[in-house]
């Protein structure tokens, strides 16, 4: 009889709270689709617990683990390294064993490139992002280093918006430009892309995002980060006036995808993903 090992690679996501985080339910799927031997744990883990948890990981052999809020930025002195876009962004939010190193990866905003890219290729686009917080940095830096002409960043105080658009401009080619939001943003007629990367709309929120709808071209793709409901108000207004859209499942399924393959080199299935956030959502 063959001698088979009966241990599972381990993968694990920190984070407080965790609770509602869906993703150990999108990657249990997908390891069970596919028939990898992998089991992904989610667990709370408080802020002043973070190190002597991350020595459990090494000491237990973990292939590697998702950090989320309020780890992103913790994690980073404990690491060997980081990949190009974390540490451009200042955060991470997976980590992966290479060779016995721990290396903090950004896989957010490759989330988002990734479903972009499946609609338009976005070298030499015009871009519009509402809100400066951590997704919209995940989304200026990757669209910035995948040679986005421009980045209009709009927030409420300013502040937070110009930072990203001088980092932007400091670190890659893109312009970066900041507009403090004043009322509901009008969208400039040469934008591509526009993203509402605010936590507007996120269950139970009715809040409406503050974009003046009339301004939207048929020609523009319209996307939003929220991963639930997928359809926001904001999605089904763009469709309605012609926008190709984007829903906020598009970048949760692409970064646990990129995330798996930096994990196990396998290129596994998206769809599956999906289908278990679209049915734990519903
Ligand atoms: P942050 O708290 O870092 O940033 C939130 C941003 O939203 C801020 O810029 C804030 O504006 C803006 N905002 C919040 N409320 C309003 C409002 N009423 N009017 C205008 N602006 C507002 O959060 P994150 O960036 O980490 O997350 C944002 C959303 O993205 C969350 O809902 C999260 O679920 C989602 N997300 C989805 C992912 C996915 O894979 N689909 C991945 C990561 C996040 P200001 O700067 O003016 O204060």
């Amino acid at each position: 009889s063959a001698i088979v090992d009966c241990q599972s690679t381990l993968i694990a996501n920190f984070g407080m709270p965790v609770w509602e985080n869906p993703t150990e339910f999108m990657m249990e799927a997908v390891f069970k689709h596919e028939g990898m031997k992998y089991r992904y744990i989610s667990r709370e883990i408080p802020k002043d617990k973070l190190e002597v948890s991350f020595e459990g990981v090494k000491a237990m052999g973990f292939k590697g683990f998702n950090c989320t809020l309020p780890h992103k930025q913790n994690i980073i002195p404990l690491l060997d390294g980081l990949g190009e876009s974390a540490e451009l962004m200042g955060a991470v939010n997976c980590v992966v064993e290479r060779d016995g190193k721990y290396i903090g990866e950004n896989t957010d905003g490759k989330g988002y490139t990734e479903s972009l890219k499946e609609l338009t290729s976005i070298e030499g686009k015009t871009l519009l992002i509402l809100g400066a917080g951590g997704a919209a940095r995940a989304i200026a830096i990757e669209c910035a280093l995948e040679k986005a002409a421009k980045i209009i960043i709009v927030n409420r105080t300013g502040k937070t918006a110009k930072e990203l658009a001088e980092l932007v401009n400091k670190n890659t080619d893109s312009v970066g430009e900041a507009i403090t939001l004043e009322g509901e943003v009008a969208i400039p007629a040469n934008v591509d892309i526009v993203i509402n990367a605010t936590n507007i709309g996120l269950y139970p929120d009715t809040t409406k995002v503050p974009i003046d709808m009339s301004t939207l071209k048929s020609n523009m793709i319209v996307s939003d980060v929220i991963p639930n409901p997928p359809q926001t108000p904001f999605i089904q207004d763009a469709a309605a006036r012609g926008c190709t859209t984007i829903d906020g499942l598009g970048m949760l399924v692409n970064q646990g995808k990129i995330a798996i393959k930096y994990w196990s080199d396998k290129d596994v299935n998206a769809d599956v993903m999906r289908e278990a956030l679209v049915d734990l959502f519903s």
